[in-house]
């Protein structure tokens, strides 16, 4: 039989948001505006190698805001913070730049606002990730946290006819849809986010990963095991119809044996991952023999976000 030929399709979008590139650059003019240490609560995006590079560069990473020493100056990450962390810092008098992603901090007004409107509201989210209790900490006594789908019969509600489902911004589109089908099982008049809380970038690089998995034998996707929309990437191209696919954090970390018979390797990242990741991957292959590269794209994004307000007005004065 003969070698299949060796090719990858590149998808297109992949790697970084717009959310996480406006929190890293947060991080970095932190650094040059007010020198090292900047402490960071929790990691700025859920990726090894930016992480890495910015504690070289004099980023302090800690789990919680009662580890930074008072008045110190601490970053909160894209993820977003439940309003008890504000507290916290408030409480230490640390100075703060709040760099959650805006799309975050739409789905927090939205859970404010429905607990205000006396809602229930259940989240569909991974439990413990970092999004998620922050979202569900702007308003403990209305969310409850809806992950697997044996939690869907554990759920109770006050009146049936006032509940409404938001979601973390990193979910599988389709997974979600499905956690929203059952929930509406049991709650029929089950109400919609008023516009989708899963993000634009989650989306575009499932879509991205759904045009081009039937096409490969092996998708590999760069990303961090922290990283939800990355692990997502995986479960999407193994449903979409690749043979294969695996979650490296480097182009080192990709197994020999899993290009065994391999024709077509489908290539994406995660949106918390730096391009440069994926030329080493691309590299990596090209010397195996996949220097073919055609990229497979399905959207064109053109979002930025401006840096946090506390941030701009520092960098208005020098
Ligand atoms: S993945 Fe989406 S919600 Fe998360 S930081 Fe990026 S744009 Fe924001």
């Amino acid at each position: 039989m003969s070698a299949p030929t060796k090719r990858v399709l590149l998808a297109k979008p992949r790697g970084y948001c717009a959310g996480v590139d406006r929190a890293v650059i947060t991080v970095e003019k932190a650094l040059e505006t007010y020198g090292p240490p900047v402490y960071v609560r929790k990691e700025i995006v859920h990726n090894r190698h930016v992480v890495e590079t910015l504690r070289e560069r004099g980023a302090v990473f800690v789990d919680e805001a009662d580890e930074v020493p008072e008045g110190a100056l601490v970053v909160f990450s894209a993820h977003g913070v439940s309003p008890a962390v504000h507290e916290q810092a408030a409480a230490r008098n640390l100075r703060t730049i709040d760099a959650t992603c805006p799309l975050v901090t739409k789905v927090h007004f939205e859970a404010k606002r429905f607990a205000k409107e006396d809602y229930d509201i259940l989240l569909i989210g991974h439990e413990g990730h970092e999004e998620v209790e922050g979202t569900a900490g702007e308003a403990p006594e209305h969310v409850q946290l809806v992950d697997k789908a044996e939690d869907v019969d554990k759920v109770v509600v006050r009146d049936p006819s006032k509940v409404i489902w938001l979601s973390q911004t990193t979910l599988s589109v389709d997974e979600t849809m499905e956690r929203v089908d059952q929930l509406r099982q049991r709650f029929p008049d089950l109400q919609n986010p008023p516009s989708d809380d899963i993000c634009y970038a989650t989306q575009n690089r499932q879509v991205a990963v759904k045009a081009m998995a039937p096409s490969c034998d092996l998708v590999l996707v760069v990303g961090s095991q922290n990283s939800s929309n990355s692990k997502r990437l995986v479960e999407v191209a193994l449903l979409a119809g690749a043979r294969a696919s695996h979650l490296v954090d480097f182009a080192h970390e990709v197994q020999e044996e899993w290009l065994a018979g391999v024709g077509t390797v489908g290539v994406t990242s995660g949106a918390s991952v730096p391009d440069n990741l994926v030329m080493d991957l691309l590299a990596w292959l090209a010397e195996r023999g996949y220097g073919d590269v055609d990229e497979v794209t399905t959207a064109d994004e053109r979002i930025a976000f401006a840096l946090p307000p506390e941030l701009r007005k520092e960098l208005k004065k020098s």
